[in-house]
């Protein structure tokens, strides 16, 4: 079904009311969103994973309490209350979905993309998580366990994708510049 009215228009309806009625302050959404458009995207996650690859203590850290691992580098707050995260090996891939709506990580990868929030791909992923991959072009050998996480209202999900090989001569920073948003969502692999 296609919707009658532009998603824009009905988020600018609803944020007129909202204003209308003294719910929201104006400047302080402004603000919100300048954040994430300007401050907060995937390089945090980046970092982190870059973090995860190098220093073996961190990527212990990171696996038993992601929500701690995260705080320190001074990710906290929206989003990422309780921090789980999945790290893929040869033989497992894992892979993320709110099926009940578009949960996600904020702080850590900004904010989610439109595929993320699709109803199709939020129905797929969990069924035929294969082929979704597929087609968003990444093709897993059939001896690789697809492992979905459903992100709920009290858990967020991040991928520590492999470290791709032919990267030991790089820095923590230049891993980091490697490390993509959908490789942390788990649709796609991390490059050299
Ligand atoms: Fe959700």
């Amino acid at each position: 079904m296609t919707d009658p009215v532009p998603i824009a228009l009905r988020a600018e309806a609803l944020e007129q009311l909202l204003v209308e009625r003294g719910l929201v302050d104006p400047a302080a959404m402004d603000a919100l969103i300048r954040e994430y458009e300007t401050e907060i995207g995937p390089l945090n996650g980046a970092r982190v994973v870059a973090r995860a690859w190098t220093d073996p203590a961190y990527r212990r850290r990171l696996l038993s309490d992601g929500t701690a691992a995260v705080a320190e580098f001074g990710f906290t707050g929206l989003q990422i209350e309780h921090v789980v995260v999945v790290p893929n090996t040869e033989k497992l891939h894992n892979l993320v979905v709110c099926t009940l709506c578009s949960c996600y990580p904020w702080a850590l990868l900004g904010l989610p993309p439109s595929w993320y929030k699709d109803p199709s791909y939020r129905a797929r992923a969990v069924k035929q998580p294969r082929a979704v991959l597929a087609e968003m072009g990444l093709q897993l050998a059939d001896d690789v366990e697809i492992q979905v996480w459903d992100s709920s209202s009290e858990v967020r999900y991040l991928v520590l994708p492999e470290r791709p090989a032919g990267t030991a001569h790089l820095s923590e920073s230049e891993l980091a510049a490697l490390v993509t948003r959908d490789a942390m969502v788990g649709v796609a692999k991390v490059h050299p």
